[in-house]
């Protein structure tokens, strides 16, 4: 007899093969079988009705902190994930001497937005070698699964020491050896792979570039020929694309170099309409050379979240409303006398909208496929009045205002198709557990599905099953983890009884339960009716039971 048999579903079942209607066996953690007549479970699942799919693989996750405290890894586990990838970017905690702690975390602060008196409270600090940071996060309790990556500035600063925080720094010859041997070691650990990041957008706190901003062909081809001859792990690297066929040059050599697959993260950034095209055109040719390298494409348009208590706040150039926050009185901001203070402090300098060419007011339920006649400008001018007062309300009611910044050049969600469509691109770009207070991507796995799958126009609408394959088994497959992503005899039993119907997020929500009191933006997932993580039911409409059987994953 199984233990588990969910009976009767559609099966989409991660290969991009066309639903059916089947039966899926599990026992001891693995898929047994997939047919329709699988014999008796003690425990049976009715899913007539529901789709049966792989669990989400998501790989561009930053919980690389919070997985050592929060055996959940909300927000991911609450939208259908059940393997978070971290480390990405460059950004990481290991390896790191203790004199260098303080500094990593205002690296993490500054880049991914995760405050440093979180991570301070969090981290614990039970490791110094990415190995022995592997065994910390193995020991600690998961209920999704895991993986890391070894993240270029840590490993940097380790083996430079504090010269290392300079990215205008050259690592001597011995520096590049010790970060290869480091590098290799961390992969024959189970690392999954080695990220790096040459983005002026990623600094520290205290405003330095981080540290692989400028860093140099020796070091990086050198890290590159140290992981190539493990015959494992994969790259994932940030580039600005300012300088298309310089990052396209540099990518090519660290494929050729160490003969592993690469990713970026894929964006149609402002000024840049049609830069991600050449790079998409780059991996297209690479590929023709058997070079492995893709785009991470993002599942709708990047921007910010602006709310009454987020890092970015429209009012937050008002001294009235910031005197306000201080004294935690928002309640003040509902009186119209207050209401015509802040708006003319507002009037002058320090209007963080007008920064933003368009701004959108999210709504309930949260929508991001908007036309430009929905914009405040656009809303403002039709009813006659100011578009701060119309933000004002929005964000004094407990709303948000949804900026897009990135992939959204043309005012509609096409380039996002494009991207997403493209043979050389995985989904990815979620930031899970990062950009806590100004950022609500970690949902993209279920936006990828509701949108795409069910509520896009005809025209751009994407089939389900090969939906569940980009989010499944094309990203497990690009960060190795070839035992996931499938429901097939012999893969692990990461499993999603979904409501298609119902799929979606719900409006974001601000809560001040991160270690130390701080905030993050948290949204539940819609529709995810049960997920079953490694074969054991772990999720019932969003509830976690108390089942951890995710554990990290080594490659
Ligand atoms: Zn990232």
């Amino acid at each position: 007899m199984h233990e588990l048999v969910i009976r009767g579903g559609t099966v989409v079942d991660g290969s991009g093969e066309v639903p059916r209607t089947s039966d899926v066996a599990i026992s001891g953690g693995r898929i047994v079988e997939v047919s329709d007549d699988v014999g008796a479970g003690r425990r049976e699942l009715d899913a007539d009705g529901l789709l049966v799919t792989p669990g989400w693989v998501d790989i561009h996750s930053h919980y690389d902190g919070q997985a050592l405290w929060d055996p959940l890894l909300e927000t991911s586990s609450a939208h259908g994930v059940t393997t978070v990838v971290m480390g990405n970017c460059g950004v990481g905690f290991a390896p790191v001497r203790a004199t260098d702690r303080a500094w990593t975390i205002a690296l993490m602060e500054g880049v991914e937005d995760i405050p440093a008196a979180v991570l301070e409270e969090g981290l614990g600090w039970g490791w110094e070698s990415f190995p022995e940071y592997l065994d910390a996060l193995e020991s600690a309790p998961h209920a999704i699964g895991i993986a890391a990556q070894l993240p270029h500035a840590a490993l940097r600063v380790f083996a430079m020491g504090e010269r290392g925080i300079d990215h205008a720094e050259r690592p001597t010859e011995a520096e590049i050896g010790l970060m290869g041997r480091l590098a290799a070691q961390a992969i024959e650990a189970g690392a999954v792979g080695f990220t790096s990041s040459r983005s002026r957008n990623h600094a520290a706190s205290d405003g330095r570039l981080t540290p692989s901003y400028s860093a140099g062909d020796a070091e990086l081809l050198g890290i590159a020929e140290a992981i190539g001859r493990t015959g494992k792990g994969v790259f994932e690297i940030n580039v600005d694309t300012a300088d298309v066929e310089g990052d396209l040059a540099l990518m090519r050599r660290i494929c050729e170099v160490s003969g592993r697959p690469l990713s970026m993260g894929l964006l149609q950034r402002p000024g840049q309409a049609d830069t991600f095209r050449r790079v998409l055109d780059g991996f297209e040719a690479a590929a023709l050379e058997g070079l492995e390298m893709w785009g991470q494409a993002a599942a709708r348009p990047t921007g910010l979240l602006m709310s009454l208590r987020g890092r970015v706040n429209p009012l937050a150039g008002s001294p009235t409303f910031q005197e306000l926050r201080a004294a935690g009185d928002l309640a003040q901001l509902q009186r119209p006398a207050v209401r015509a203070h802040i708006l003319g402090d507002l009037a002058g300098e320090g209007n963080a909208l007008a920064r933003f060419p368009l701004a959108f007011e999210l709504g309930d339920p949260p929508r991001y496929d908007r036309d430009r006649s929905e914009s405040l400008g656009a809303r403002a001018a039709a009813a006659g009045v100011d578009v701060q007062g119309l933000a004002y309300d929005i964000i004094a009611r407990g709303g948000f205002v949804y900026v897009p910044v990135s992939n959204y050049t043309d005012g509609d969600l096409r380039a996002v198709h494009e991207m997403l469509v493209h043979p050389r691109t995985v989904p990815g770009l979620s930031d899970g557990g990062a950009h806590c207070t100004m950022i609500a991507d970690f949902d993209y796995p279920t936006y990828l599905l509701g949108y795409w799958g069910r509520d896009a126009p005809d025209d751009m609408r994407l089939p389900v099953e090969w939906v569940v394959k980009r989010q499944c088994a094309d990203t497990a497959a690009l960060v190795g983890l070839c035992d996931r992503g499938r429901l097939a005899p012999g893969m692990r039993a990461d499993v999603n009884l979904i409501d298609l119907a119902a799929i979606g997020s719900t409006v974001p929500e601000l809560l001040d339960d991160l270690p130390g009191g701080g905030s993050r933006l948290v949204s539940r997932g819609l529709g995810y009716v049960v997920t079953v993580v490694a074969g054991e039911v772990a999720f019932e409409l969003g509830e976690h039971n108390g089942t951890m059987a995710g554990a990290l994953a080594r490659v």
